[in-house]
């Protein structure tokens, strides 16, 4: 058993081993702590309890960057051989583990079990990838302007690393930004979201097995408001790393202001998915199948505006129409279901006063949108289809975050562009088109931080970099190489040698 991990409390029946509901701790300075907890509910099944989580308070979290900073200057002088090996370790082991590490996400977040393993895979091919940055990181050795003097340019660690993640890729978003942050040398504060503590503890009792020393990684779950803020409010917080809201995000943004501290944001998005009339249907409707509503629409990168130009138009819908019909909603571990269960009430909330509000504008329901009864007790959504939405309408301008996505309806490239353009946000932008002079017009001039020419808008490789433009994002990108921009800063050094 993992120390300190899964002591594991008994349900009321307290009979089998699949009766008894994992307790899970707070890891702070190399040790397992806390009792009190909260617990978490399968969305696709209310009577399912997924496990009980330490509630971590904001006395827990000053005790985690205490001891964070403690192991930096160790850490961060370690040799690049334990780095890589910690890293190797964790991804060896999630791989390992993919299908039951999957299922227990889809259990707690409600994406499909495919989804569920997907996501898995990919926060084992991050950490692989960060192990082998460890041994990459390079600087610049170049003459200076004055003679006889060196110059070297070096990237070090930036110290101690609040990272504050969301609920809704709740592996492979700590996934990428532990991996570089331990990679570089940086110690962690980790804040997952409420919603997702298991797949959090998860890949934090990983790491720590893997060999992490002690107070290298910290991990305090509980309320964003109570851990989130304390971390916010911390002077001794080097850089804070955030995915969420954009609400949250400008809190983030004010108080490392305050406190003179780097900070990254990734946050909301209204990602417009335009399809040209020389577009191949099957490929376009493909696109905005998986764009709008796969992972239940809950996606930052999600497709939720459909710019179709008016001679494929009604095609388009039809073949829209017709496909969402026979998407299968379910139980995340059915594995027949394509769509999830919406992750919570107030989401599922959310996601209805965003239809009503789209009827009240004026734009028409063509599919979808009311609730579904399934054998289980679920946050059971019908994917839903606006028509006749403008550009100007609230749920053309705000993020759902749910699987409603509105056709607006164009009469040329041109206006598809200004239109895609035309919005606070700038995560991502996609183009379904058969024209190699639109599609390169398109990438050029999409005014968003990634851009897709006939793919659906979410879905990206994990050793390029991810971000945004405008509303969506702040910072150096993450991922990829480029992730050095933001867990490292760079020193110029002088050298007289005469
Ligand atoms: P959220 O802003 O509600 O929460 C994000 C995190 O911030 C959680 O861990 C939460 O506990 C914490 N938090 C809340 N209040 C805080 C406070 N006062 N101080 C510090 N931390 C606090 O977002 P969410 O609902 O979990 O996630 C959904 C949002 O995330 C959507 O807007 C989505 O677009 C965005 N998202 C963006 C990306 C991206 O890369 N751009 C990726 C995934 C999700």
């Amino acid at each position: 058993m993992a120390a300190g991990g899964p002591d594991r409390r008994q349900s009321k029946d307290d009979k089998e081993d699949s009766d008894m509901i994992p307790f899970r701790k707070n890891l702070i300075d190399g040790e397992w702590v806390g009792d009190a907890g909260s617990r978490n509910i399968n969305p696709s099944n209310l009577d399912d309890v997924v496990g009980e989580y330490a509630s971590g308070g904001a006395e827990q979290a000053r005790q985690a960057i205490a001891a964070a900073k403690a192991a930096f200057p160790s850490w961060s002088r370690s040799g690049l051989l334990a780095r890589h090996a910690v890293l190797r370790k964790a991804s060896d082991e999630i791989t390992a583990r993919k299908d039951e590490i999957g299922r227990a996400l889809a259990r707690e977040e409600g994406k499909t079990l495919v989804e569920g393993i997907g996501e898995t895979v990919r926060a084992a091919q991050i950490f692989d990838f960060f192990a082998g940055e460890t041994l990459r990181l390079s600087g610049e050795l170049l003459p200076s302007v004055r003679p006889g003097v060196g110059v070297e340019i070096t990237r070090e660690a930036v110290g101690v690393v609040g990272i504050i993640t969301p609920w809704n890729f709740p592996i492979a978003i700590p996934a990428w930004k532990i991996a570089p942050a331990l990679a570089y040398g940086n110690t962690i504060v980790f804040k997952p979201a409420e919603l997702v503590p298991e797949s959090a503890w998860t890949i934090v009792d990983i790491l720590h097995r893997a060999g992490l020393p002690k107070g290298v990684l910290n991990l305090v779950m509980g309320k964003g408001s109570v851990v989130g803020q304390a971390m916010l409010d911390s002077p001794d917080l080097d850089a804070i790393t955030f995915t969420g809201s954009v609400g949250t995000g400008k809190r983030v943004a004010a108080a490392s202001v305050e406190h003179m501290r780097k900070f990254q944001l990734e946050m909301g998005g209204k990602n417009p998915l335009v399809v040209l009339d020389d577009a191949d249907l099957a490929v376009a409707v493909d696109c905005a199948i998986n764009g709008a509503y796969f992972s239940t629409g809950q996606r930052c990168t999600a497709s939720s505006r459909l710019v179709v130009t008016d001679g494929i138009h009604d095609r388009f819908v039809d073949a829209m129409k017709d496909r969402l019909g026979k998407l299968v909603v379910g139980d995340a571990l059915d594995t027949k279901t394509q769509i999830g269960p919406v992750v919570d009430q107030s989401q599922l909330k959310q996601d209805e006063d965003y239809i009503a509000i789209g009827r009240q504008e004026g734009a028409d329901l063509a599919f979808g949108g009311e609730r579904l009864d399934r054998e289980t007790r679920g946050f059971y959504l019908q994917p839903a289809l606006f028509t006749q939405a403008t550009n100007a309408m609230r749920i053309s301008r705000e993020e759902i975050f749910g699987p409603v996505a509105n056709v607006i309806r164009v009469k040329d490239y041109d206006e598809a562009l200004a239109v895609a353009n035309d919005t606070p946000f700038g995560l991502t932008s996609g183009i379904c088109t058969s024209s190699l002079k639109h599609a390169t017009h398109f990438k050029r001039n999409s005014e968003a931080g990634m851009v897709m020419v006939n793919l659906p808008t979410a879905g990206v490789d994990f050793h390029v970099p991810f971000g945004g433009r405008k509303g969506s994002s702040y910072g150096p990108r993450e991922q990829g190489r480029y992730a050095a921009e933001f867990y490292t800063t760079v020193k110029t050094a002088y050298t007289f040698a005469g």
